[in-house]
């Protein structure tokens, strides 16, 4: 049980309860926090003139209060509640556990944010062996009567006699399963084959014994008395806020465990009293496309639970919205016209009122309409985009507002074929990884680069299965439409490449155990072997694995899409560039809207399509022994550089292109099959057995700390001059042509002022030389990445010779928690279960350190060099909530890959317009 101080606790003169019914109520829908969403919902219906049975609201607080008090209530809620109850009673026309004119209640849960289904509800409460005649007498309907009281008796033993008291039986042998049990077997016996055709007689048996397994199972009787019953209920209620599924809903979405929820008691009204009694749920809009019709679900002579348990297929609530499931039901539109109408008239009035989409409730009693509830509907992302620009249209809302209402994690549903939700709605997940890349993918499954190229040669979709993916795995990796990976984290090789291209992807898979050598793959918890050729389908979003194939959908051909963005595009104020490194890539971003590249990294020009040629030449050069010998490979190899930087170049014409020099140690390019090396062997003239002494004398312990990024450009400066002078012939050769380009050079894995000096110097010395080469004035920036804390530390002096600053938060990341970012998902688990980080801080930064060491460096940047340039390039620029950050602390620019452009740029615009609020 979460503990809650005793200072929390409210004092006497608190008001608990907030009373609504009649057309009135003490509370209105601002007062979320205290009455919850529902209850405050119920009141501005209330105030709206909308029919709403009368009750009242438990407030928040009282549920701190029961917690303080170790599980009890004070006299001053108790006296309270009692006057609420008689007003209630008042309206109603009928009184609380009365035997001839009863008063039946429901109670429910409402939190101040929605956790669907997280906490329970009660309904019927009041009927006992004192008002069961009375109503019988009422409604003259003994059936009803008896089916109520047996709902009343599973739903209120397992929510407030079994979960609440913390019992947690075996699989199978909880109280509603046994309870269920029963009445199947009853059902079974009688041969019925639906729950309607048990009698009032066997319902009234059943709940007999019902009562006798509830005190054999939990050993106490079920409670005989309205009020026994009401307050079970309402501390029912308070203490589902602290069930395991609440608690674990609340740390996934980061809702604070001391809110509590309020208790909503309400009068039952009924939609199970007969062919004009009726029970739905509808949506104001198209929840799935954002469709300007009422949406929803009815069933006559029914309870709510009915609709939502799927026992029977629903009705359409009108003609326009048929499906081909439900087209030859009536539709309540036809079965009841006036009370759709009434319907369709609140609809209206409710969207007026709370200017967004409506999630609603309503039960229809005897022919009468009442409502039940009313909240902000959720909706996919297709919806969102849709509904926000609508509703612009209709002059509902104003442009910043339409621009709040998409969240960036819907456009990125926009953007991404999705496996269809009700595909897998109905499917079982095999495994889960961590969600790398989203989108959905389906294909058969391989299990090595080559196989995966040559399955995509025949046209066939595949999931590349590996255990991690090396540089070596990326065409394979292009080839496949999915990946999943055993190992690696968010920042991964896998994660990284498939994120760039906006490939479905899934990594640290740790469930998964692959056979490489069989070509099969097991999954801890089943038995089941999969081979070659099965077929996959991923949820990237979601980090889901399923066998088979489900069906995808493609919600991305939405003309809306490019006004809505460049809608959002007038409220932002922090630049949106891409990390991209090939021509391709870098028409695909700016068709996405980034503004430059931020991260070009020469060495991926030696992965995947055509790279062969030029990465036999990089493998020439190092393994090279002597300077002459490492010169020539170099003359060989910088046409190649040049092309690549000048196709990119091109493509981004008159936006800046920052150009990175090689990053990684250069032992991962070293050959390690045989024909490669082999072949490299000829070339340089030397015995494989040399090749291997080369490769191995660059073997290094820790290869990430090791000699990587400016390091080598210090050892070998000719590397980096043979890069310079690539960049700038081709920005040389691109003014000739006409062209606009603007390189700018950034030196990675920087330590000190000194370092960017030395290269400085060469750049300038190879600039002079293909000006007058050329005869072409060439204009560039020189800056660097900041990307280790001493770097960061130092950025006052850093700033000197860097003209720009540009922070490559993965590494940071790594080097400021010394967690392995190719490693850390075999923990990183354990500590987001632990609470010990809230967030996986490569995914999103952390702002405690990381961030603040950025945000430390930026100002010391900009004290010797105002004005100074900073932007981000580490992954962290394609999320959100780091955009939202790196906003705030006045980055220039933040850098993503082409698919997450539109997310940076939309999220860009919201921290403008939250920003802009939160100053009014
Ligand atoms: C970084 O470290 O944040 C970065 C962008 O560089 P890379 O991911 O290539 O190491
Ligand atoms: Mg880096």
């Amino acid at each position: 049980m979460t503990k809650i101080s005793i200072n929390k606790a409210i004092d006497f003169m608190t008001k608990r309860v907030y009373r609504f019914g009649g057309k009135n109520a003490e509370g209105n829908g601002q007062m979320r926090n205290l009455l919850g969403g529902k209850g405050a919902n119920l009141a501005e219906m209330c105030t709206l003139g909308i029919p709403v049975p009368a009750g009242f609201t438990i407030t928040t607080e009282c549920c701190t209060e029961y917690y303080a008090l170790g599980g009890g209530y004070t006299l001053e809620l108790k006296r309270d509640v009692a006057e609420a109850l008689a007003a209630t009673e008042k309206i109603m026309g009928k009184k609380f556990g009365d035997p001839k004119n009863p008063l039946l209640v429901s109670c429910r849960s409402g939190a101040r944010s929605s956790m669907p289904g997280m906490m329970d509800t009660i309904l019927n409460i009041g009927l006992c062996s004192a008002t069961i005649p009375g109503m019988i007498e009422k409604t003259q309907n003994p059936r009803f009567v008896y089916d109520a009281y047996r709902r009343l008796i599973m739903m209120y033993s397992d929510v407030v006699m079994e979960k609440a008291e913390g019992i947690e039986p075996e699989d199978g042998k909880a109280i509603r399963q046994q309870l269920d049990k029963m009445m199947e077997d009853l059902k079974e016996k009688k041969g019925y084959k639906s729950d309607t055709e048990i009698t009032a007689d066997e319902l009234k048996e059943l709940a007999e014994q019902f009562k006798v397994r509830i005190k054999e199972v939990l050993g106490v009787e079920f409670p005989d008395t309205a009020e026994a019953q009401l307050w079970g209920s309402i501390g029912g209620v308070f203490k589902s806020w602290n069930g395991k599924r609440a608690i674990k809903y609340r740390q996934i979405e980061g809702i604070p465990d001391d809110w509590g929820t309020a208790v909503n008691v309400q009068s039952m009204v009924f939609g199970n009293m007969g062919e004009t009694s009726a029970t739905g749920v509808a949506f104001s809009r198209n929840p799935a496309n954002g469709d300007n019709k009422f949406y929803g679900e009815w069933l006559i002579n029914a309870q709510g639970e009915d609709v939502v348990a799927g026992i029977r297929t629903p009705n359409p609530l009108n003609n326009a919205t048929k499906s081909p499931q439900n087209a030859h039901l009536q539709s309540l539109e036809d079965a009841m016209p006036a009370v759709y109408k009434e319907l369709d008239d609140i609809r209206v009035l409710l969207e007026k009122h709370f200017n967004d989409m409506q999630d609603i409730e309503f039960t229809i009693q005897e022919g009468k309409l009442w409502m039940l509830q009313c909240r902000i509907g959720k909706r996919t992302g297709l919806a969102a985009l849709n509904m926000a620009m609508d509703m612009l249209e209709e002059g509902m809302i104003d442009e910043k507002t339409a621009v709040m209402r998409v969240s960036p994690s819907q456009l990125d549903e926009i953007l991404h074929p999705i496996i269809d939700p009700a595909a897998e709605k109905n499917a079982t997940a095999i495994a889960h990884g961590l969600p790398a890349s989203p989108g959905g993918a389906v294909g058969k499954i391989v299990f090595t680069n080559a196989d995966a190229v040559a399955a995509a040669v025949r046209k066939e979709s595949v999931i590349l299965v590996r255990e991690e993916t090396s540089p070596e795995d990326v065409e394979g990796m292009r080839a496949a439409v999915g990946i999943l990976t055993e190992k690696g984290g968010m920042t991964s090789h896998a994660a990284l490449v498939a994120r760039g291209w906006g490939k479905c992807c899934i990594v640290g898979c740790e469930e998964m155990k692959i056979n490489l050598a069989k070509k099969e793959v097991k999954f801890a918890g089943s038995s089941k072997t999969w081979h070659e050729g099965d077929w996959f389908s991923l949820n990237g979003a979601k980090g889901a694995v399923y066998e088979g194939q489900l069906e995808t959908m493609d919600a991305s051909d939405n003309p809306r899409f490019q006004k809505f963005m460049a809608m959002s595009d007038q409220f932002r104020r922090l630049g949106i560039r891409t990390n991209a490194d090939t021509a391709e890539d870098a028409q695909r971003a700016l068709s996405f809207g980034a503004e430059g590249i931020g991260l070009f990294r020469i060495e991926h020009m030696f992965y995947g399509k055509n790279s062969e040629t030029p990465l036999g030449k990089l493998r020439k050069m190092i393994l090279s022994k002597t300077d002459s010998e490492r010169k020539a490979a170099l003359a060989e190899l910088e046409p190649y550089i040049k092309a690549s930087v000048k196709g990119t170049m091109k493509a981004m014409d008159g936006k800046p292109v920052t150009f990175r020099l090689l990053d990684p140690p250069l032992h991962e390019f070293v050959p390690q099959g045989a024909g490669g090396k082999k072949e490299l062997a000829e070339e340089l003239g030397i015995s494989t057995k040399e090749i291997d002494r080369r490769g191995e004398s660059l073997h290094e312990v820790n290869p990430m700390m090791g000699h990587r990024g400016v390091r080598l450009h210090i050892t070998y400066p000719m590397i980096s001059e043979t890069q310079f002078r690539a960049i700038f012939t081709a920005t040389a050769e691109l003014k000739n042509e006409g062209y606009d380009p603007h390189p700018e050079i950034m030196i990675p894995v920087t330590i000190s002022e000194r370092e960017l000096r030395f290269q400085k110097a060469i750049c300038e010395k190879v600039k002079a030389e293909v000006e007058a080469r050329t005869r072409q004035f060439i204009d560039y920036k020189f800056g660097t990445m900041i990307e280790i804390p001493r770097a960061a530390v130092t950025s006052d002096r850093m700033a000197r010779t860097a003209e720009f600053f540009s922070y490559g938060t993965n590494d940071l990341t790594q080097m400021m928690f010394g967690f392995s970012r190719d490693d850390v998902s075999t923990f990183m688990g354990d500590y987001l279960g632990n609470k010990i980080l809230d967030a996986d801080p490569f995914k999103t930064i952390d702002t405690k350190a990381v961030g603040k060491m950025v945000e430390y460096s930026v100002r010391k940047g900009r004290s010797t060099r105002e004005g100074l340039k900073c932007g981000i390039c580490g992954e962290h620029g394609g999320d959100p909530a780091s955009v939202k950050f790196f906003h705030q602390i006045g980055l220039n620019y933040v850098s993503c890959s082409p698919f997450r452009v539109p997310i940076a740029r939309l999220a860009a615009a919201q921290a403008a317009i939250e920003e802009e609020l939160a100053e009014k």
